[in-house]
């Protein structure tokens, strides 16, 4: 069997007396599309800060091509093929579309010193990215003015100019408007199809649901759910979280 791609062992992460993730076990193979759902506070978050190298982790191992990462610093990440967006967009907003593009790829080589000259070479490629997502026309556009589908698919597409094999999106719909929450949703098909393995987070049912092939449900911490996402609605732990009785 293909070791995964992404495992996490037994991960855990204590604030205190919280155990905001709470051994969780999980293995992502390449190619996947795993969406992740669960009531506010339920740990997805910091699961993700986990995974990502952003937090370090109070127990367990997380390993990426079947390497520990737990002691790798976050910065390494993108080289080492995992890329990740946040809740909040980011982005240079004083920046054009074409130069945070740019940035992304001058910056995320993962040299200790990048060479900071901008080349013909890194032109084509930021015009290919801006290409991929539709975003062309705003290339010269600072960041502060495109509307915020725009702005959301700028950060998957920079998350994406390094070809990532992992792609972590954190609620990568939330704040749309449906007919835009569509236009996400056939942006992020594309990429599956493109044969990028993609985890996100995402309490808009209707995009994990359209989106994934692979539901995980946590609740306090702890993974309650992993399956089908057709399943979850019926499934009674899922049932007694959300109603309210767990
Ligand atoms: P949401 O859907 O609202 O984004 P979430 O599932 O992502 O929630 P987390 O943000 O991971 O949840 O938070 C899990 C728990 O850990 C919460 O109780 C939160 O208050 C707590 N927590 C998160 N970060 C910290 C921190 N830096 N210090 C203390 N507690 C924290």
């Amino acid at each position: 069997m293909v070791a995964p791609l992404l495992e996490c062992r037994n991960v855990r992460k204590d604030y205190g007396a919280l155990a905001a993730v709470d051994g969780v076990d999980l293995s992502v193979h390449a190619g996947e599309t795993i969406g992740i759902g669960g009531p506010n506070g339920a740990g997805k978050t910091t699961f993700f800060d986990l995974i990502s190298g952003l937090t370090p982790a109070s127990g367990g191992d997380i390993l990426f091509h079947g390497r520990s990462i737990s002691r790798i610093p976050a910065h390494k990440f993108l080289p080492m093929g995992m890329a990740r967006t946040f809740q909040v967009s980011s982005g240079f907003t004083s920046l054009t579309v074409m130069q945070n593009m740019l940035v992304s790829i001058l910056f995320g080589s993962g040299l200790e010193r990048p060479d900071l000259r901008i080349q013909t070479k890194h032109r084509r490629r930021a015009a290919e990215q801006l290409d991929r997502f539709n975003l062309s026309h705003l290339a010269d556009t600072e960041v502060a003015e495109i509307p915020a589908l725009a702005r959301k698919k700028l950060m998957v597409a920079t998350a994406v100019a390094h070809e990532p094999k992992l792609l972590l999106l954190d609620e990568p719909v939330s704040g749309l408007m449906p007919p835009e929450v569509d236009s996400f949703i056939e942006m992020v098909l594309a990429l599956r199809k493109s044969g990028i393995c993609i985890v996100f987070i995402e309490h808009v049912m209707r995009f994990l649901m359209t989106v994934a092939e692979r539901a995980l449900i946590m609740h306090q911490g702890k993974l309650i759910y992993d399956g089908a996402p057709a399943g979850i609605a019926s499934d009674e732990t899922v049932k007694s979280v959300y109603l309210g009785s767990a």
